[in-house]
C-alpha cells in the first residue's frame, strides 16, 4: 500500500516558533529589556494593510513592543530617510521593517541599505546578505529562514541531500540556496534561463519553488520521494485553472465561488502524492514568516546588546 505524504503543517511550526519567542521576549522583558519592532507602512494599500496589521498584532501577543509609522503616499525618498535614521537611533527600536512594495517615486534600494544591518529585520540589508553568505550570526532574510525551520523542525535531513532552488530571488531563492548549502546540501540554483528544467528538478531531493508561476512545477518533474518546498502564492481566478489543479474539489470551488479567487503555490498540487512530504499552499512556508520576523526582532534585541544567540 502506498504511503501518503507527510503535510508539513507551517501553522503548528509557526505556533511552536511563535510560543518560544514569547518566553524569550518574556526573559528579556523581566531584565528591563523589551524587544521592538518598527514598521513603516507608506500609503494605502490594502495588501500591505493588511500584513502590517497582522505583524502588528502579532508583536502584541508575543509581548514585543511595536509602533507604526504611516507616511503619505507622497512622502519623498529624503523624508523616508530622515525616519529611517531616527529609528536607526532610537534604543526601544530593535527592529525596523519597511513594507514593501513603496511608491514608485520612492527609492527602495537606497532606504533599504539606510536601515542600519544590525535593525534589519527582515535581512535585505547586503551586509546580512554577506554575513548569510560567509556564514557569520546576522538577521536572515523570514521567508527563506523559515523553509530551514521547516526541514530541521520535521526531522528531515538536509546535510548531503540534493537540493534544487527553483528561483533565485534575492528575497527567497538565492538565500534560501545558501542557507541549504550552510546546512551541508548538495545545492543547485535554477532561474528562467535553466535548459532542460525537469531534468534538474528531477534530481532533487528537496526542491524549492520560488517561481511566481501557478502549479508550474509539474507531478514528471518531481522525483518520487523527494521533499516539496512550495514557496509560490499565486492567485486563481479562472474556474477552468482551479479545475485543473484541483479537479472535484468542490470546497475550493466555493471558496472561488464566494471570494472570486483561491490561492495556488508554484507546485502542482498532483506532484503531491509523489512526495514522502510537503508544504501545503496555504499553510506551509508562508505561515512561517511572520513568525521568523518575530524571532528575527528579538534576535536583533540580543545581537545588538552582545547577548548570546544561537547562529540561525
Ligand atoms: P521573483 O519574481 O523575484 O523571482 C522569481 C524567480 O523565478 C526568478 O529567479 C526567475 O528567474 C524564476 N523563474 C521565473 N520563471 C521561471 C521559469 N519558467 N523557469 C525557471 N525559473 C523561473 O519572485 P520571488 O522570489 O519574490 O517570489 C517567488 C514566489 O514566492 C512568488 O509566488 C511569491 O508570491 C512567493 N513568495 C512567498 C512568500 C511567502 O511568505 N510564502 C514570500 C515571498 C515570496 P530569473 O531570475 O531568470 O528571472
Amino acid at each position: 500500500m502506498k504511503t501518503l505524504p507527510h503535510v508539513l503543517d507551517g501553522v503548528v511550526i509557526a505556533s511552536e516558533i511563535k510560543a518560544e519567542v514569547a518566553r524569550e521576549v518574556a526573559d528579556l522583558t523581566a531584565r528591563g529589556i523589551r524587544p521592538g519592532l518598527a514598521v513603516i507602512l507608506v500609503g494605502e494599500v490594502p495588501a500591505s494593510q493588511i500584513y502590517v496589521r497582522s505583524k502588528v498584532k502579532t508583536c502584541g501577543e508575543l509581548g514585543i513592543f511595536s509602533e507604526m509609522i504611516t507616511p503619505p503616499e507622497s512622502v519623498t525618498t529624503d523624508e523616508m530617510l530622515a525616519t529611517v535614521a531616527k529609528l536607526n537611533a532610537r534604543d526601544d527600536i530593535d527592529g525596523i521593517l519597511i513594507q514593501l512594495p513603496l511608491p514608485k517615486h520612492v527609492d527602495t534600494k537606497r532606504l533599504l541599505e539606510a536601515v542600519s544591518p544590525d535593525k534589519d529585520v527582515d535581512g535585505f540589508h547586503p551586509v546580512n546578505a554577506g554575513r548569510l553568505q560567509s556564514g557569520q550570526p546576522g538577521l536572515q532574510p523570514c521567508t527563506p529562514a523559515g523553509i530551514i525551520e521547516i526541514l530541521k523542525r520535521s526531522g528531515l535531513p538536509v546535510a548531503g541531500q540534493n537540493a534544487v532552488v527553483v528561483g533565485r530571488s534575492d528575497i527567497v531563492g538565492k538565500p534560501a540556496a545558501l542557507m541549504l548549502l550552510n546546512e551541508s546540501a548538495t545545492v543547485t540554483v535554477c532561474h528562467s534561463k535553466t535548459r532542460d528544467l525537469p531534468s534538474v528538478t528531477r534530481q532533487a531531493d528537496i526542491l524549492v519553488a520560488a517561481i511566481g508561476r501557478p502549479g508550474y512545477v509539474s507531478a514528471n518533474m518531481v522525483k518520487p520521494g523527494a521533499t516539496l518546498i512550495d514557496v509560490g502564492i499565486n492567485r486563481l481566478t479562472d474556474p477552468a485553472d482551479v479545475q485543473r489543479f484541483f479537479p472535484g474539489d468542490a470546497e475550493r470551488a466555493a471558496t472561488l465561488a464566494k471570494r472570486g479567487s483561491i490561492i495556488v503555490g508554484d507546485i502542482d498540487p498532483a506532484a503531491f502524492d509523489l512526495s514522502a512530504a510537503y508544504t501545503p499552499v496555504p499553510g506551509g512556508v508562508g505561515a512561517l514568516t511572520i513568525a521568523m520576523l518575530m524571532h528575527n526582532t528579538v534576535k536583533a534585541a540580543k545581537l545588538r546588546r552582545g547577548i548570546g544567540t544561537e547562529s540561525r
